[in-house]
């Protein structure tokens, strides 16, 4: 098969770099296009990063001798790529339309940021959940005229470690009335520089600007239906969320605690249920998508960050610690690696879904 070219655009940052690192051999695509800020455009993808670039592994030779493009130039990307992913940092209105620009030139754009999250005939993709939503794709270019660009959406980092487990209960026939969710989240999820070390080290930082907003908002899409070419939240599940900012470097642990409407599963259903929970990602066997997206630790003091975040290439998600809850059923813990599931990972797994079912 040949393989697609795609972009980066945000080619430089947390997540860009990210990107950068986990499509190098790809099966399905390949990295023909870099851009980020005015300030990196002109460079080369090695001189761009250097004394910043965060990962294990060095840029990948493919990539280093690649010329930075400005992102906000549409125009430089036409020709060098199919599609970006966009890992863009800066104004939410001016990502909002730059997108949007990608898409009319022609570009599909699969995006990591909050920018067109609540465009209601965007859709808001966790693969496993709702990978239905990508029916409205037409819907949306036919609203705005596009030819061959569209918009897709990924929520927000933290969400992918507990949606998934809930979610498989609810398909499991139990419905989640209430949940309360407190979640530690890395220090990577704040990109790069990010929060400054002083305040971090030795430190819990209580506040993460709009993250409980989104925390709460955003798995009512996820959980939508498609209703005369909108995407419908679904309101039924109430959420409150507490989120902290904590000293690790990648990895985002949620405690959560859930309220069931009559039928209560026990615990040991539970666990069956998240053993055995498959999905379209699983049944298509896309390049990313995790074997068993719900990995169930019976360890007492699992999971954690630096033992579980790795997990199935980093794209499933880890939880223990099933108990009673004493004020509502159920509690838990769960984890997921917020820069790859959470950020690039999952950018990469809608694209491999959109092809994999012709949309590319
Ligand atoms: P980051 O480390 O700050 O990187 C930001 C990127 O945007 C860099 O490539 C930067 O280029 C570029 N950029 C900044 N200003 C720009 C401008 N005026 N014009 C064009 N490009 C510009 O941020 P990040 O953590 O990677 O996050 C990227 C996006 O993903 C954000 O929207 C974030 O909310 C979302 N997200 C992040 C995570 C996570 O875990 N970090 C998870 C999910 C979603 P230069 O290097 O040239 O400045």
């Amino acid at each position: 098969m040949e393989k697609i070219n795609v972009g980066v655009i945000g080619a430089t940052g947390m997540v860009g770099q990210n990107y950068i690192r986990l499509l190098d051999n790809h099966p399905w695509f390949n990295v023909t296009y870099v851009a980020a800020s005015p300030k990196s455009a002109g460079k080369s993808y090695e001189e761009a990063v250097m004394g910043k670039w965060q990962m294990v592994t060095d840029p990948p030779e493919k990539v280093r001798k690649l010329i930075v493009g400005d992102a906000n130039d549409v125009n430089q990307a036409i020709g060098k790529c199919t599609l970006v992913f966009s890992a863009l940092e800066m104004e939410k209105e001016k990502i909002k339309e730059l997108e949007k620009e990608y898409a009319k030139a022609g570009i599909p754009v699969f995006s990591n940021a909050s920018a067109n999250r609540h465009v209601d005939n965007v859709p808001m993709l966790i693969p496993e959940i709702n990978s239905n939503h990508i029916e409205i794709i037409p819907l949306q270019k036919k609203a705005n005229g596009w030819d061959k660009g569209f918009i897709v959406v990924k929520p927000n980092c933290s969400l992918q470690s507990y949606m998934t487990p809930v979610y498989a209960l609810v398909k499991a026939g139990y419905e989640v009335k209430r949940m309360i969710i407190t979640t530690m989240q890395a220090v990577s999820g704040a990109g790069y520089p990010g929060v400054p070390s002083l305040d971090m080290i030795d430190n819990i930082v209580p506040l993460i600007s709009g993250e409980e907003e989104k925390s709460e908002i955003e798995p009512q899409k996820i959980m939508g239906k498609i209703v005369n070419g909108k995407i419908v939240n679904d309101t039924s599940m109430k959420i409150s969320a507490h989120c902290n900012r904590v000293p690790v470097i990648d990895g985002h642990t949620a405690c959560v605690s859930l309220e069931f409407g009559a039928k209560k599963p026990s615990l040991e259903e539970i666990k069956k249920i998240w053993k055995d929970f498959r999905s379209e990602p699983q049944e298509l066997n896309l390049p990313f998508a995790p074997k068993q997206p719900i990995i169930y630790r019976e360890e007492l003091n699992r999971p954690q960050p630096r033992k579980d975040r790795d997990s199935d290439k980093g794209m499933a998600a880890t939880v223990g610690r099933l108990r009673e809850c004493k004020v509502f059923d159920i509690r838990f813990v769960c984890l997921s690696h917020n820069t790859v599931r959470g950020a690039a990972g999952g950018g990469i797994l809608n694209a491999e879904l959109l092809k994999a079912k012709g949309y590319l």
